[in-house]
């Protein structure tokens, strides 16, 4: 069975102030969700408070982003992997199309972020997913099985226990429009059957495989009942606690 993951991406939003109200308006609303791990992805300066005042609850830390350097250096603005862990984070979200698109992001820093994360400890959130433009030429697949492949290059079968893979096609984030259940259960299925190909099928069934696009309260419950999606990445749904809350209890 693999245990569904409902996360939210803060992207580069809220003080931290509004970080630790929010989440502690969160902690009792997800309490008792057993069903699901409940993952927090506020900005940088955020983890480390918003880490302590969530201790002993059942809401994880990410990170959305780190360097591709494992050790500490001359870097610059970089945050390395192991610097999270040591804040408090248990996952760290790699590859989000918006660092992809606007950050020059390619499929080798990826998988070299992906290796420094696991080196470190961390779990990896890892986003793919096509452009409108590549799904209208119908090159969608080889988008995102491109992406894996290059993302994924290098790990060992080990590795693979600390892959997640957010599925999250780039015309349904922050876009309101979300792609439909069928579609994104096609593409979760195609996912794990790459990965089966690549690696190995007992590591494909174990694979969990996160939906992102503009999931909001009132379409996570068809998302979820599809066989191949195993959770969700939550970009502008997540900033209110009442409607990530709404989003993390789709089964009640
Ligand atoms: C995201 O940022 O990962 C995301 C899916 O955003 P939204 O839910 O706002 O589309």
């Amino acid at each position: 069975m693999r245990k569904p993951i409902i996360a939210g991406n803060w992207k580069m939003y809220k003080s931290l102030g509004d970080a630790v109200e929010t989440v502690l308006a969160l902690k009792p609303l997800v309490a008792n969700a057993n069903h699901c791990e409940v993952v927090i992805a506020p900005v940088f300066t955020a983890i480390k408070t918003v880490a302590d005042r969530l201790e002993g609850s059942n809401i994880h830390i990410a990170g959305q982003d780190c360097s591709t350097e494992v050790e500490e250096g001359a870097h610059t603005g970089e945050v390395a992997a192991f610097m999270l862990k040591d804040v408090g984070a248990k996952y760290v979200i790699i590859g989000h199309s918006e660092r992809r698109q606007f950050y020059a992001e390619t499929d080798s820093m990826v998988s070299r972020k992906t290796q420094a994360a696991i080196k470190s400890g961390l779990s990896v959130i890892m986003c793919v997913g096509e452009s409108l433009a590549q799904r209208e030429q119908g090159i969608a697949e080889n988008v995102v099985s491109g992406q894996l492949g290059g993302g994924l290059n290098g790990l060992t079968a080990s590795d693979l226990d600390r892959i997640i893979v957010a599925y999250e096609p780039v015309w349904a984030i922050g876009t309101g429009r979300t792609a439909t259940p069928e579609q994104a259960q096609e593409m979760h299925a195609f996912i794990r059957r790459v990965f089966a190909e690549r690696h190995s099928s007992g590591a494909a069934e174990k694979l969990r495989i996160l939906y992102g696009g503009s999931v909001k309260p009132d379409n996570i419950a068809g998302l979820m009942s599809q066989g191949d999606i195993d959770g969700a990445l939550v970009g502008g749904a997540s900033l209110k606690a009442d409607s990530f809350a709404q989003i993390v209890n789709y089964r009640s």
